[in-house]
């Protein structure tokens, strides 16, 4: 049987943009994290937008819980989550982009963060790829494939020029929104609906 495309439930994806609020998270050269997630996950929804439901953990300079964005990922029933977050270090030279996921993570988390790496690594072939990391994050607490992106080091001056740019940020919204999306038609074999 075939259902009508209009009764086809949507894949669900939450992405988180990190911190918000009082919460600045990273800041470096008149930048915040804040601010900076908030774009990059906006430009990722208008990117997966058109193929699948994308729920935002805030819409806006809103300070959330940790908790309450899991919570925002389980009412939305969402089927795969991603927290974006931009680096920060004492050293000015470290840089790069890294991939967190749970410390006993499914195969369906360390398969979407590889992917986000792949499609990081496709884009700034000369940056360096830190590879996948463990930690145990509030909002990596969830069943379905989860993962936090560490997108580049707002403390390194290329990599903040390259933040602070639209058009590195929209490059940066690709990659994750790629990594998603080939998550999704090659692991999950779900083609577009
Ligand atoms: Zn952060």
């Amino acid at each position: 049987m075939v259902l009508p495309g209009s009764l086809v439930p949507k894949f669900a994806i939450c992405l988180d943009s990190g911190h918000g609020g009082r919460d600045r998270g990273a800041r470096s050269g008149g930048l915040d994290e804040a601010d900076l997630t908030l774009d990059m996950a906006r430009r990722v929804r208008r990117i997966l937008a058109p193929k699948y439901q994308v729920v935002l953990t805030r819409d806006g300079d809103a300070q959330i819980s940790l908790s309450e964005r899991v919570a925002i990922s389980e009412r939305a029933k969402a089927d795969l989550f991603v927290s974006i977050h931009i680096n920060a270090a004492d050293n000015p030279k470290a840089g790069g982009y890294e991939v967190f996921v749970r410390r006993d993570p499914s195969a369906g988390s360390l398969l979407l963060a590889a992917g986000i790496l792949v499609q990081f690594a496709k884009r700034w072939p000369t940056k360096r790829n830190r590879g996948l990391k463990y930690a145990n994050f509030v909002v990596l607490r969830q069943a379905r494939p989860a993962c936090l992106v560490e997108s580049f080091f707002l403390t390194n001056s290329a990599e903040r020029a390259l933040l602070a740019s639209a058009s590195g940020r929209e490059q940066l919204g690709e990659a994750i929104a790629w990594g998603c999306g080939n998550f999704i038609t090659t692991v999950i074999g779900r083609e577009e609906l």
